[in-house]
């Protein structure tokens, strides 16, 4: 029975549009269809929904922490007036070359809403990025790739480089709650 199970979702591809450029600010955060309803439904199911994504953008200096915590305060938000919750929100700024403990592939995050939320091991993972599945895998999460965001580019790379298929592959966030509702109440 995995009705608890958590599930972590990655941001920028899986929830709102990816920016080649970096989403910056709130002007460049829209999200994707039916992402917000997915998160409601997965949380009224029970499934704690944890976020962890990496913003390197801000070591960057392309944005400051406030505009990722503005964009972060704005989603909560969001799932809350649509009647679900997100239960933790975990972000990376790090730079890829501060060889941080917290920065995906690398499992910091998760390791860190664990303690902080309390929760059993295992779980789902929700993303649009090899670095994703990697994390997901080393967690020990059943993880899902969706095709928004670089998901279809990143599906390219995954088979490319052999690294292992991700549990599942699917189209968008929508169809990826469904995914974890089914498989949560087999
Ligand atoms: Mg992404
Ligand atoms: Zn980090």
């Amino acid at each position: 029975m995995n009705r608890a199970m958590p599930v972590f979702l990655d941001r920028d591809g899986v929830i709102n549009r990816n920016l080649a450029d970096y989403v910056r600010s709130l002007n460049d955060w829209i999200p994707l269809p039916g992402s917000i309803e997915a998160i409601v439904n997965l949380s009224n199911a029970g499934h704690p929904v944890i976020v962890v994504t990496n913003q390197s953008a801000i070591s960057r200096k392309y944005c400051l922490e406030s505009d990722v915590m503005e964009i972060h305060q704005h989603l909560i938000q969001l799932v809350d007036e649509a009647g679900g919750k997100i239960d933790g929100l975990y972000y990376c700024p790090h730079h890829p070359d501060d060889a941080c403990d917290c920065r995906k592939p690398k499992t910091g995050m998760l390791d860190t809403a664990r303690k902080d939320l309390n929760l059993p091991p295992g779980g789902y993972l929700v993303g649009d990025a090899s670095s994703d599945m990697e994390m997901g895998r080393r967690a020990g999460l059943k993880t899902i790739l969706v095709l928004t965001g670089r998901g279809l580019n990143q599906l390219e790379l995954i088979k490319m480089e052999n690294h292992p298929a991700p549990w599942r592959v699917t189209e968008d966030l929508a169809s990826a709650a469904l995914i974890i509702l089914e498989d949560s109440t087999v």
